[in-house]
């Protein structure tokens, strides 16, 4: 595929015409197996460092301790970031990375008190809060997301829950199935759902919800006072009973501590019952008027960290590069892919927030032989697709040592 590409490249380049950008189209593997909380935690391997543990998994585990993630966070940078490049080639096709649209259906006008979002009516942000879309116009946003490109199509609404939106709700139910007809991965994120309401979006076709924590437990109370975590935590588990994917991440750059509010994310994540079969980093896009507004920008240390160890903790799971993204330079974004992320954002807006565009990404693309993921979201991968490898001889460790569980 690579050498077709640079091929039609070199065609292009010849005849000096304005270049044609497109994706050269790689279909993921489709993989078998069970779903990703049904592989049982593998068995844990005598005399090995949890760190090696982590890099020779076979199977995803939710037993991980928060000590056990910290340890790994806290590894070199070098070293992490190459571990969890080497877990990801195990789990995923490294150069494919799916591209995900997100379109806000409903902005502004919410009661919450988030306190990053300009969609917030309690912080002043000179956003114009608009009425549920209609139908039409979503599936037609959605083609246009398709004929770029995207496998998935992401839908937003700005409230605090789906209570008393019946109506809302059969509106969103035409779109979710109107986005499946399409051929692709439909996702909502509107707030909190209870199982009922979980239960008509699976029956719409809905792939996955997305809600996320946003950061950890210990820290949530300083970015959102008006609903808890537990009940964050009630809704992902409304989801997942109604057989709905669970897409659940955090925002970085909350005047969190990473060393600590990074494990802490990860860490009641990875050990619920099912690892979330996708999870978003987003680094904070500062909007006038928020309270967080003026917090330091993140460091490109700590999103690497953040989502190598993501990687190597949850290896099965889709890692988003979310909101944020437009400000960091290619060659970041790259470092990112690298170290186990496998999806983004792409379109010309995501939410409220700027986003890269489709032939900016398509460039990047074709420059850097990514590929666009074709997933099949009911068979995300539980097993390795390739043999465990021991990192011992990189460090010129014995390696007649143990090397894997298996
Ligand atoms: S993040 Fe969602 S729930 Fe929170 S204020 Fe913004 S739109 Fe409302």
């Amino acid at each position: 595929m690579e050498l077709a590409n640079m091929s039609r490249f070199a065609a292009r380049s010849a005849r000096k015409v304005h270049a044609v950008r497109y994706y050269s189209i790689v279909h993921d593997v489709p993989r078998g197996g069970p779903s990703l909380g049904q592989a049982p935690p593998p068995p844990q391997a005598q005399g090995q460092s949890v760190f090696d543990q982590a890099v020779n998994a076979l199977g995803p585990r939710n037993n991980w301790t928060k000590e056990e993630i910290s340890q790994i966070h806290q590894k070199p940078l070098m070293e992490l970031a190459f571990a969890a490049g080497t877990v990801h080639r195990r789990f995923h096709k490294p150069s494919a990375v799916q591209l995900c649209t997100l379109m806000n259906i409903k902005t502004g006008g919410c009661t919450e008190d988030c306190s990053y979002c300009a969609q917030s009516s309690r912080y002043k942000t000179n956003l114009t809060a608009t009425k549920l879309s209609n139908v039409e116009s979503v599936i037609e946003a959605a083609k246009v997301a398709k004929a770029n490109g995207s496998n998935r199509f992401c839908m937003g609404a700005a409230w605090r829950d789906m209570r008393g939106r019946k109506r809302g709700l059969k509106n969103i139910v035409e779109m979710i199935k109107g986005v499946r007809g399409l051929g692709m991965e439909a996702c909502v994120t509107l707030g909190m759902v209870d199982k009922e309401q979980a239960m008509e979006l699976k029956e719409a076709g809905l792939t996955a919800y997305n809600h996320n924590l946003d950061t950890s437990r210990e820290h949530y109370p300083n970015v959102i006072t008006t609903r808890s975590y537990d009940e964050r935590l009630q809704t992902l588990q409304n989801v997942r009973e109604a057989g709905i994917h669970v897409c659940s991440g955090g925002i970085l750059g909350l005047g969190e501590t990473p060393q600590t509010d990074h494990v802490g994310l990860i860490y009641t994540l990875a050990t619920l019952p099912e690892h979330p079969e996708s999870f978003p980093v987003n680094k904070l896009v500062p909007i006038k008027g928020t309270p967080m507004f003026g917090q330091d920008p993140v460091k490109l240390e700590d999103m690497v960290r953040c989502i190598a160890t993501a990687r190597l903790v949850m290896p099965s799971t889709i890692i988003r590069i979310a909101a944020g993204r437009v400000t960091m330079p290619e060659s970041e974004q790259m470092l990112c892919f690298m170290a186990g992320a496998n999806a983004i954002f792409t379109g010309e807006k995501m939410l409220t927030t700027d986003c890269n565009g489709w032939d900016q990404d398509k460039d990047m693309f074709n420059r850097w032989g990514l590929s666009p993921m074709q997933t099949e979201a009911s068979r995300i991968a539980a097993e390795p697709k390739f043999e465990a490898q021991s990192f011992a001889h990189m460090r010129g460790e014995d390696e007649s040592a143990p090397q894997s569980q298996a």
